[in-house]
């Protein structure tokens, strides 16, 4: 009788037990900024794997900032806050970034507003803009808002800097 063959290996990842998230963090799919989003929210944030909860949608923060022409962008983001924070007590900020030269953004508000050409000045404005339509549902949900903007930057605009916006 012959062994059993193993013809793949099974590969295990571990997941973490009971985390105590103190932070969503909302920001854009674009993989040019993932690596800067990630090293982001650990070195400036504090916040290590576990610690935070990512909600991760094209556009980032900034696609909330007009409730009342994209309700479902808003009600999408409102349903989620509710929903973290009813399965995980321990919250208590949600982190909203948006950034620069975001496409879909830039996409959003040409078919949303539209406009020909946006002004990208207009991406840190959009985020107080956000603040003021998610205050009273963070104010119910006992949630603090911190608003950061991703702008390039270094030599080559290689580089991605987080400015604190409020
Ligand atoms: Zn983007």
């Amino acid at each position: 009788m012959n062994a059993p063959i193993l013809l793949e290996e099974e590969l295990l990842y571990e997941a973490l037990v009971d985390p105590q998230c103190e932070a969503i963090v909302v920001h854009c799919s674009d993989a040019r900024l993932q690596r800067a989003f990630r090293e982001f929210t650990v070195t400036e944030l504090g916040l290590a794997l576990g610690d935070f909860m990512p909600l991760v949608v094209s556009g980032g923060a900034s696609v909330l900032a007009h409730p009342e022409r994209l309700p479902k962008e808003f009600k999408f983001m409102r349903d989620r806050l509710e929903f973290y924070r009813s399965v995980m007590p321990s919250l208590k900020r949600v982190v909203l970034i948006s950034h620069e030269r975001c496409r879909y953004s830039q996409a959003l508000k040409k078919r949303v507003l539209g406009r020909g050409v946006v002004p990208e000045a207009q991406g840190p404005e959009d985020l107080r803009v956000v603040q003021a339509a998610l205050a009273p549902t963070l104010a119910k949900l006992d949630l603090r808002a911190e608003l950061f903007f991703a702008r390039f930057a270094g030599p080559e605009g290689t580089q991605i800097r987080f400015d604190r916006v409020g």
